[in-house]
């Protein structure tokens, strides 16, 4: 079965092509997770821009807002490759604001 998604802002588009609904719904929920960020949700800017940087040898892999420089930091799951956005706050709490986006005070990179 062959599927193709767009996302919500109409910018990207993925084709998936798997055996079962199971699977397919698999890969869309990953892709969503990751891709389907529609805006930054501190100034609602649709501009955004896919960042990975590298310390010490890590990839750090970060949405980044054109407009407020935000960004929205991505966990790495320990299998399959896969990431999922940060959206708590230190404590583990939910950000209910900013939804995972911070502005790092100082920092412009
Ligand atoms: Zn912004």
């Amino acid at each position: 079965m062959k599927l193709t998604y767009t996302t919500k802002n109409q910018r990207l588009q993925v084709e998936i092509d798997s055996d079962s609904v199971k699977e397919t719904f698999k890969k869309l929920a990953e892709f969503q997770e990751v891709f389907d960020e529609s805006c930054c949700q501190l100034c609602h800017n649709e501009d955004l821009q896919f960042v990975v940087r590298t310390v010490d040898g890590n990839d750090y892999y970060e949405l980044k807002c054109r407009k407020c420089f935000a960004k929205l930091a991505f966990g790495q799951h320990k299998t399959g490759g896969s990431l999922f956005p940060k959206r708590k706050n230190d404590d583990g709490s939910f950000d209910k604001e900013g939804k995972g986006w911070h502005k790092w005070n100082g920092k412009s990179d």
